[in-house]
C-alpha cells in the first residue's frame, strides 16, 4: 500500500539516513545521531543498535541512550537486635545510566561450621518488602534465634533482566541472638461449663529457648481489651474460671523463656455454656453419672470385700503382701477388682525397691557375653547365653548400662526392668533378670532374633505376604491389649520399639520412661514439651495438646505402627516436619494406604485415628478385627485405591464439590457437622451464596463454640468458596 506523497516529500525520503544516525519512520523528519551506547550497522536504519553489555529497556525511546545493569550497592552497615536485623547501605556508584534502580534482598541461612546455606523459609518478614526496594534500607524481623545469616543485596534496574549475568551484589553476614519465643499459633478448647473454659494450645514453632511458664490474657467480647485478666500456667493448657454465663471471651496467649514474652498469639473466641445448655447437658449425662455412682459403689463393695478376705488371709499366711497393698492403693476406677495392674516404679519411694520386687537378681556368672548387636540409650546392647541353675541354657540380649553413669542415669536405666518385670504375654518382650550387684548393670531378656521391626520390615521390603503382615500387626495388638488391660499406657509405640524373633512373632518392648523425662530435644522423633519428650508422629493429638496418654491414644499410635508395617518400613508423614504433621492431622488429613493395602486394614487404621478417642476401637476389638481377616483372606482381596504414590502426602479430605449437593444440611451431613443444621437455619444461613461469605465470627454467632468444629467448618466454606471461583472462572 503505497502512500502517495508530494514530489518533495518524495525527494526527502530518497535521502536514506547516513550510519551513525537514525529515523524511526520513513517520512520527512530529521535523521537522530544514535544516541550514546548505541550504533548502527548500516545506511537507512530506523534505530541504532546498543554495544555490547548496554540495552534498552521496552519503555525506553529510542532516542534515548542505551543503558547497563547498575554496580553493587556499597558501605552495608547490619545491626541485629534479637532475631530482627536493620539493613541499610549506601546506593550504586554507578546506576548504569538510568535512574530506576531499585534493590532485591536474598536471604540465606548457614549452618554454623559447614559453610552450608540455604534459602530462607517464607516466614522471614521484610519491611517494607522484599524486593523492589526503593530506599536504601530494609527492616527483616522473624530470623531463627542463634543462627548465622547471609544476606546479599542486589542493585537491579530496568535492564537488569536482559543482561545475562546475576546482579552486582554486596553481602554481610550476620548471627542472631538470644530471643523471646515465636507465638502460639493454635489454641484449642478442651472443655467449658457455664462459668468456667479450660482451654489448650500449641508450643510455639520457634520456643528460642525453654519455655519457662505461659501468660493467658482473655476478656469479654463486648468489653474493651483493657478490662482484661490474665492468668499464668505452667503447662500449655489452663483453667480460666469465674466466667459469665453463655459469654464470648476473646483469649491471647503468649510464652515466656529467659530472653522474655514472646507476641501473644492471634485472638481466639471461646464462648461459656449458657444456663440453658448446661441443664441440656445435665439431662443427658444423668443417665450416665447415676451408672457410673453406681459402678462406683459396686467397686466400692468389691474393694471392701477383697480388702477383708486379703486381711484375713493375711493372718494365716505371709504372702507377698507388700505387691498386694500396693496393688491395692494403685488400682484405680476402671480396673476390675482383683485384675492385676501395673504400677509406675516412680510411685515407689525407693525406685530400688521396685527393681527388688519385679526383676530377679541374676549373678554374673550365669551371663555370657557374645557380641554387640546395638546401641541403646544407655549402653550398648548385647547377645549372649544366660545359664540359670538347674535350667537350660538360652540366648539372651543383653542391655548395659555404660560407666560413668549418675545415680538418675542408673534408675532410669532399671525402671524399664521394674516396668517389663511385672509383664507376661507372649506378645511383650519377657524380663529375664538383672545384674546390680556387679559392673555393668545389666537387663537381660529374651533374645529376639530379627531385632527391631522397622529395620527389620525395611530389610526385608515386600518379602511378606498380607496374611504375614496382619499376623505380625495382631501379636502387637494381643501385646498391647494386655498392656492395657494392665492399665498401662506405652506412650511411645513405634515400629522401633516393637522386636520381632526368627518365627515372625512380634513383641512389644521398650519401656524405658527416661526419654520422656528428660528435657533435650537432640533427637527429632521426640519434640520437647514441656516436662517430657513426645514422638510426634506416632502420637495421638489429645496427647500432643495437653498430655491424654492412654489407651486410646495408644491405639492411634498403633493405627500408625499399622501404616509403618503395611509400608514396609516407611516414615510415617515421611519428610514432614512435626509441626507440619501437627497441623495436618488437626485439619483431618491422615496419612493415605501404603501401596498393595488391603482397604479393610485402612480402614482399621483410619478408624484408631479417629479425633474423637472414644470413637476409636479397644485393642481388643482390633485383635477380634486382624483375626476374622486372618480366618477370610478373601476380606482381604479388596485393595485400598492408591493416592498416585508417595508423592501425594497425605489423603485428600475428599470434600465432595458443593454443587452435588442441593441444600445446607445436605452439605453439613456431608462435612459431618449435621449436628448444627437447625442453628445454621435459624440464624439464616440456608443458602449456598450466604453460607460461602461466612467468616469466624458468623460461625461464633451461630453457635458452634467447639474450636475443632469452627476450623472444618470454616475450612469446608473455603473450599466452597475456591470451587465457586474456578467455576464462575470457567463460565467467564
Ligand atoms: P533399645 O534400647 O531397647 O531401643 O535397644 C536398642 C537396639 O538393640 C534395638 O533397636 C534392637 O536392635 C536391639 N535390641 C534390644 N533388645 C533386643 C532383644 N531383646 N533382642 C534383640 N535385639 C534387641
Amino acid at each position: 500500500c503505497r502512500a502517495v506523497l508530494p514530489a518533495g516529500e518524495n525527494a526527502i525520503k530518497a535521502q536514506a539516513c547516513p550510519s551513525g544516525s537514525f529515523k524511526p519512520l520513513q517520512g520527512h523528519e530529521n535523521c537522530i545521531h544514535c544516541p550514546i551506547n548505541s550504533r548502527t550497522t548500516s545506511e537507512g536504519a530506523t534505530s541504532c543498535v546498543c554495544r555490547t553489555g548496554y540495552y534498552r529497556a521496552d519503555s525506553d525511546p529510542l532516542e534515548m541512550p542505551c543503558t547497563t545493569i547498575p554496580s553493587s550497592p556499597q558501605n552495608v552497615i547490619s545491626s541485629v537486635n534479637e532475631t530482627s536485623l536493620m539493613l541499610e547501605w549506601t546506593s550504586s556508584r554507578d546506576t548504569g545510566g538510568r535512574e530506576d534502580v531499585v534493590f532485591n534482598i536474598i536471604c540465606k541461612s548457614c549452618s554454623t561450621g559447614r559453610g552450608l546455606c540455604t534459602r530462607c523459609g517464607d516466614n522471614v518478614q521484610f519491611v517494607p518488602r522484599q524486593l523492589g526496594l526503593t530506599e536504601p534500607r530494609v527492616y527483616i524481623s522473624d530470623l531463627l534465634a542463634h543462627t548465622q545469616y547471609t544476606f546479599e543485596i542486589q542493585a537491579v534496574n530496568g535492564v537488569s533482566d536482559q543482561s545475562p549475568y546475576s546482579p552486582q551484589f554486596a553481602s554481610v553476614n550476620i548471627t542472631t541472638n538470644q530471643a523471646a519465643p515465636s507465638a502460639v499459633s493454635i489454641m484449642h478448647q478442651v472443655s467449658r461449663t457455664v462459668d468456667s473454659i479450660t482451654l489448650s494450645w500449641s508450643q510455639p514453632d520457634q520456643p528460642n529457648g525453654v519455655i519457662l511458664d505461659y501468660e493467658l490474657q482473655y476478656y469479654e467480647k463486648e468489653l474493651s481489651e483493657y478490662n482484661s485478666s490474665m492468668v499464668k500456667s505452667l503447662t500449655n493448657t489452663a483453667t480460666i474460671r469465674n466466667l459469665k454465663p453463655g459469654t464470648i471471651y476473646v483469649f491471647q496467649v503468649r510464652a515466656r523463656t529467659v530472653a522474655g514474652f514472646g507476641r501473644y498469639s492471634g485472638k481466639m473466641y471461646f464462648q461459656t455454656m449458657t444456663e440453658a445448655e448446661y441443664h441440656t447437658s445435665i439431662q443427658e449425662k444423668l443417665p450416665l453419672i447415676i451408672g457410673s455412682a453406681a459402678a462406683g459403689l459396686v467397686f466400692l463393695v468389691a474393694v471392701v470385700v477383697i480388702i477383708i478376705f486379703l486381711l484375713r488371709r493375711r493372718g494365716f499366711e505371709r504372702t507377698d503382701s507388700e505387691y498386694t497393698d500396693k496393688l491395692q492403693h494403685y488400682t484405680s476406677g476402671h480396673v476390675t477388682p482383683g485384675m492385676k495392674i501395673y504400677i509406675d516404679p516412680f510411685t515407689y519411694e525407693d525406685p530400688n525397691e521396685a527393681v527388688r520386687e519385679f526383676a530377679k537378681e541374676i549373678d554374673i556368672s550365669c551371663v555370657k557375653i557374645e557380641q554387640v548387636i546395638g546401641a541403646g540409650e544407655f549402653g550398648e546392647v548385647c547377645s549372649g547365653n544366660l545359664k540359670l541353675p538347674s535350667k537350660r541354657e538360652i540366648f539372651v540380649a543383653i542391655k548395659t548400662l555404660k560407666s560413668g553413669y549418675t545415680e538418675k542415669q542408673r534408675r532410669d536405666f532399671l525402671s524399664e526392668a521394674s516396668i517389663m518385670g511385672q509383664f507376661d504375654h507372649p506378645n511383650v518382650i519377657h524380663l529375664e533378670g538383672v545384674v546390680t550387684k556387679s559392673s555393668p548393670v545389666m537387663i537381660i531378656t529374651e533374645f529376639m532374633e530379627n531385632g527391631s521391626l522397622d529395620s527389620f520390615l525395611r530389610q526385608n521390603d515386600g518379602q511378606f505376604t498380607v496374611i504375614q503382615l496382619v499376623g505380625m500387626l495382631r501379636g502387637i495388638a494381643a501385646g498391647m491389649k494386655y498392656l492395657s488391660d494392665m492399665n498401662y499406657v506405652h506412650r511411645d509405640l513405634a515400629a522401633r520399639n516393637i522386636l520381632v524373633n526368627s518365627n515372625l512373632v512380634c513383641k512389644v518392648s521398650d519401656f524405658g520412661l527416661s526419654r520422656f523425662l528428660e528435657d533435650d530435644t537432640s533427637d527429632p522423633t521426640y519434640t520437647s514439651a514441656l516436662g517430657g519428650k513426645i514422638p510426634i508422629r506416632w502420637t495421638a493429638p489429645e496427647a500432643i495438646q495437653y498430655r491424654k496418654f492412654t489407651s486410646a491414644s495408644d491405639v492411634w499410635s498403633y493405627g500408625i505402627v499399622m501404616w509403618e508395617v503395611m509400608s514396609y518400613g516407611e516414615r510415617p508423614y515421611w519428610d514432614m516436619t512435626n509441626q507440619d504433621v501437627i497441623n495436618a492431622i488437626e485439619q483431618d488429613y491422615r496419612l493415605p494406604p501404603p501401596m498393595d493395602c488391603p482397604s479393610a486394614l485402612h480402614q482399621l487404621m483410619l478408624d484408631c485415628w479417629q479425633k474423637d478417642r472414644n470413637s476409636r476401637p479397644k485393642f481388643g476389638q482390633i485383635v477380634n478385627n486382624l483375626d476374622k481377616m486372618i480366618r477370610n483372606p478373601n476380606s482381604l482381596k479388596a485393595m485400598a485405591p492408591l493416592s498416585s504414590g508417595v508423592n501425594l502426602p497425605l489423603l485428600d479430605r475428599t470434600v465432595p464439590d458443593y454443587s452435588s449437593f442441593s441444600t445446607i444440611d445436605e452439605w453439613l451431613d456431608a462435612i459431618k457437622m449435621g449436628q448444627y443444621k437447625e442453628k445454621f437455619e435459624s440464624a439464616g444461613f440456608n443458602s449456598f451464596d450466604v453460607v460461602s461469605q461466612m467468616t469466624m465470627e458468623d460461625i461464633l454467632r451461630v453457635g458452634v463454640t467447639l474450636a475443632g468444629h469452627q476450623k472444618k467448618i470454616l475450612n469446608s466454606i473455603q473450599i466452597m468458596r475456591a470451587q465457586m471461583n474456578q467455576i464462575q472462572s470457567v463460565e467467564v
